[in-house]
């Protein structure tokens, strides 16, 4: 292995997102780079396929959109990729009821059963967090919730699905969570901020295989790099994205993940729950969402107006070493244990460390393309 690997300047584990633009930006600068992948396909969790008999694109690991407010990245991502005008939308089912998910005028107004105008929601708003009777800066995602919309939107719309999403009670989760949630005063229903906004018209396998379609790109799949790291010429530098800690043969114990289930179902219906995605916000319901993935594209029209649809609901699920990660449970004891690896990895010269598993980050796809390219353009800025 060690002589065949002179023929490569540079070692990427994982393609993932973050994987395939730092081999591809790699490779653009003139480095022939060797890909490694522990799965037999591209794309990390936000990897998409058709399923054979439907002909429905189903996200495999739950759902992605595309969203972004950098320039850079949406540049970036349409050199490789055209995205459709998706714009996506959430619904939540409280109480046997549906409302618009954003927490804004429409849900404000069907929940207190009002007909608030938008000058009007500010002070509405200030009130119930007023009768919350919170003071100073908000310290945990209960009470950034809180400040943002009173206490009982709160239990009705949050609490539920966040206890049940991290199986960690609010009050001990960080309110950066919840500040991915827009709070809007107006019937502006959309989930995103961003301007751009989108999924890959010809899919996400097709982005990954693009990305990595270069000659200077070589992968391989099935293949575990940490099982045989001692092969590789020490000199050789490596672009991580496996998890952190496996780097270190968790010598400081497990960082904790969140797992997720997913349960699929293809029904004999043209549309089963006529949008992408609805929320369950209740505790009593044990998923916390169900997908339908024919909406993510109305304008593949045969499929779309055929008389079948996939439908998948998930179930947020413990995580133990060997599950699927999803998301990191940032709690003060993890972030200890991250700052113990953080400081070891900044200890290894020739390893540069990223993108969700290597940073250990609740990362939006904009924010992992982002960091890639900073952390490959310093890379070749000192090489
Ligand atoms: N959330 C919630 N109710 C909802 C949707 C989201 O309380 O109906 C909270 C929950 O804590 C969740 C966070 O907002 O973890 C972020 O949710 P989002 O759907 O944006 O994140 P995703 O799971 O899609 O990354």
């Amino acid at each position: 292995m060690t002589e065949e690997m002179t023929e490569f300047d540079a070692l990427v584990v994982g393609a993932g997102l973050w994987g395939c633009v730092v081999a591809r930006e790699l490779a653009e600068a003139g480095n022939r780079v060797l890909v490694l992948e522990a799965r037999s396909l591209p794309g990390g969790n936000a990897r998409s396929q058709i399923d054979p008999k439907t002909g429905i694109e189903c996200h495999c690991y739950g759902a992605h959109i595309f969203h972004t407010s950098d320039e850079r990245v949406w540049a970036y991502a349409n050199r490789f990729i055209s995205f459709t005008d998706y714009r996506h939308r959430v619904l939540t089912e409280h109480d046997g009821k549906v409302y618009f998910m954003p927490l804004g005028l429409a849900l404000i107004n069907a929940f207190y059963g009002t007909n608030l105008k938008p000058a009007d929601v500010p002070g509405f708003i200030a009130g119930e967090v007023a009768k919350a009777g919170l003071t100073g800066e908000p310290r945990n995602l209960e009470e950034q919730a809180i400040s943002l919309i009173g206490r009982p939107l709160y239990e009705a719309f949050i609490k539920g699905y966040t206890q049940k999403q991290w199986n960690t009670d609010p009050k001990d989760l960080p309110s950066f969570i919840i500040r991915r949630l827009p709070v809007r005063a107006n019937y502006d229903i959309g989930y995103f901020n961003d301007p751009h906004q989108g999924v890959p018209r010809e899919g996400y396998f097709t982005l990954f295989a693009n990305l990595l379609d270069h000659p200077a790109i070589t992968v391989r799949y099935n293949t575990d790099y940490l099982a045989q790291r001692e092969a590789f010429p020490a000199e050789l530098p490596v672009f991580y994205s496996g998890p952190l800690d496996a780097y270190f043969n968790y010598r400081y114990g497990a960082l904790p993940w969140r797992g997720l289930r997913f349960e699929w179902e293809t029904k004999p219906v043209r549309d089963w729950q006529g949008c992408t995605v609805m929320n369950y916000a209740d505790a009593s319901v044990p998923y916390t969402r169900i997908h339908e993935f024919k909406h993510f594209h109305p304008e593949r029209e045969a499929v779309y107006q055929s008389e079948k649809t996939i439908i998948c609901r998930e179930f947020p699920a413990d995580w133990k070493l060997g599950d699927i990660p999803y998301y990191p449970v940032n709690t003060a004891a993890s972030a200890e244990l991250l700052a113990k690896y953080q400081a070891d990895a900044a200890a290894c010269p020739n390893v540069i460390f990223g993108g969700r598993l290597g940073e250990y980050r609740y990362y939006d796809m904009d924010k992992v393309i982002a960091r890639a390219l900073d952390q490959v353009h310093a890379y070749l800025a000192q090489a």
